[in-house]
This record gives C-alpha cells, sequence and structure tokens, in this order.
C-alpha cells in the first residue's frame, strides 16, 4: 500500500479533487501529514448520484446551506464537509525528493507549469539532473516538458519522474513516481524505492558481480520469452511477467528492481 499512488492519481486529475472521496482511505491521511496535499477551499460541482442518470451538477448556496439541483429530485442538500477540496502541493513534493534522492544542496526550481528541477546526483557513472513533470500522457505534456528544459545545463544523465504516464522523451530515463518512492509513515517524509543511479542506468559500484549477474540472467529469460513466443508486446508488462519469471527460476536469490528488469527489457530490445 504505497500512499504515493494515490497521489499520483489525483496529479492526474490536474486540479483539486474533493476529500470526501479519500477520508476513509488511509493513504489519504499520510498525504496529508507529509504535507503533499493542501486543502484548497471547496469543490464546484459534484457527481450526483442520487437519481438514475448520474451527472454533473453545480454547487448552490440556498438558504445558509450548500446543494445542487438535480432534474428529478430537485434540489439536494449536500453536507459542507463533503464539498472540502484538495489538491496536490507540489512544491512540497518536491522538495520531498530532493531529500529522499540525497540531491546536492540547492538546486531546486520551478522551469516550467508542470516542470520543477529536484537537483543534482553524484553517480558512479556521472552527474544526474533529476526533474519532476507532472504527466507524460500527452504530445502537449512532451512539449511543455520540452519548453521547460530547453535552457538547461547538460548533464551525463537525465531522470524524469513523471505522477502519470510513461511517453519516452529524447534520451531522459522516465520514471513513475510511485515506482521511486514511498511514504515514510512514521517520519512524514518520502523514501525512495529506486536510486538515481539505478533509474537512470549508471554504471554500479563494484559488488561482487551482482549486476552482471542479473544482466545475464535477465538476457536469458527474455530470450527464452521471445523463443517460445509469450513476450508481452509493452515494455512494462514485459517486465513484470520477466520479474515474475525471474522469482520462479531463482526463489531462494535476491531479485532485480523492476526498473532494471524494465531497463533490460529495453536494452534487449534495441540490441544494445
Ligand atoms: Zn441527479
Amino acid at each position: 500500500m504505497n500512499a504515493v499512488s494515490l497521489l499520483c492519481d489525483i496529479i492526474g486529475q490536474a486540479g483539486k479533487v474533493a476529500a470526501q472521496a479519500y477520508r476513509d482511505d488511509a493513504r489519504y491521511g499520510a498525504l496529508l501529514d507529509a504535507g503533499l496535499l493542501q486543502g484548497d477551499g471547496l469543490v464546484q460541482s459534484v457527481l450526483c448520484e442520487s437519481c438514475d442518470v448520474p451527472h454533473d451538477a453545480e454547487i448552490v448556496f440556498e438558504g445558509g446551506s450548500y446543494g445542487y439541483f438535480c432534474p428529478d429530485l430537485g434540489l439536494v442538500s449536500v453536507e459542507r464537509a463533503d464539498l472540502v477540496a484538495v489538491r496536490p502541493d507540489l512544491a512540497a513534493l518536491v522538495e520531498h525528493l530532493h531529500a529522499a534522492f540525497e540531491c546536492q544542496p540547492g538546486g531546486i526550481s520551478q522551469l516550467g507549469p508542470q516542470t520543477w528541477r529536484v537537483g543534482l546526483v553524484d553517480t558512479p557513472g556521472g552527474r544526474a539532473v533529476v526533474y519532476f513533470h507532472t504527466c507524460l500522457q500527452t504530445d502537449d505534456d512532451l512539449v511543455s516538458l520540452g519548453n521547460a528544459l530547453r535552457a538547461e545545463i547538460r548533464r551525463d544523465y537525465v531522470l524524469v519522474v513523471s505522477a502519470a504516464g510513461q511517453l519516452p522523451y529524447r534520451d531522459a530515463s522516465i520514471c513513475n513516481l510511485a515506482e521511486m518512492v514511498q511514504v515514510d509513515l512514521g517520519a512524514a517524509r518520502l523514501r525512495k524505492i529506486v536510486s538515481v543511479a539505478e533509474a537512470v542506468g549508471a554504471p554500479p559500484r563494484p559488488t561482487g558481480g551482482r549486476p552482471s549477474v542479473y544482466r545475464e540472467r535477465l538476457h536469458s529469460l527474455l530470450a527464452d520469452r521471445v523463443a517460445q513466443g509469450v513476450a508481452e508486446d509493452g515494455r512494462n508488462a514485459e517486465a513484470d511477467a520477466v520479474l515474475a519469471a525471474y522469482v520462479a527460476r531463482f526463489p531462494h536469490d535476491p531479485a532485480p528492481s523492476r526498473v532494471t528488469v524494465q531497463r533490460s527489457v529495453s536494452k534487449f530490445r534495441t540490441g544494445s
């Protein structure tokens, strides 16, 4: 249960959302505690589910209480508490990410409406720059990212963390926010699941050869799946299947992270 997946869901809605839908979700409280969500007045419309045809309805304030008009039911009253809205605090999120990825001091900057520079991280293979971009689902999202990064200094590695969608962008590594960090419940902060070095594919520090074991085993599993005609078309779907196959075949060995498997799928497919 990663509360960050709920945050991704809310960021993907690109605006304020009614808190009422989430009040009973433990993940919602964790996000509030960490300052990743903030109150933002009241919602302006609701979905009427009281009649036969669900419809959106604008909130009105009549006779000292809140409600909306339904064509079937007339004026339907709504508790004020059910209209409280929250929105993601993206500036707070970026501060959290900066700390979680152990970036060098400073460097946080908003570069565009959807884009922040989170900071710089030294990896064994060179310097990586980390960006947060809200969504990578449409061509407009890619244009917005391109505009924001136009004046940025080129680094050895580029990591773009996004809350929704993983459209490819130039030679940046794209990772989903919920796959990179989770909420550390006791401390009300974010903790990394995957390091920046791993996410960008920087050469690992010498640790006794485990990365090359992963690489060889994953390559062999991927080749087997192609030979058997069971390889998935989608990179992420194939990575999930290969990770499951890895765990099944080597149940007593540590498993590679999902990001490592995704990268193996990409490398296998491009022959690099
Ligand atoms: Zn209705």
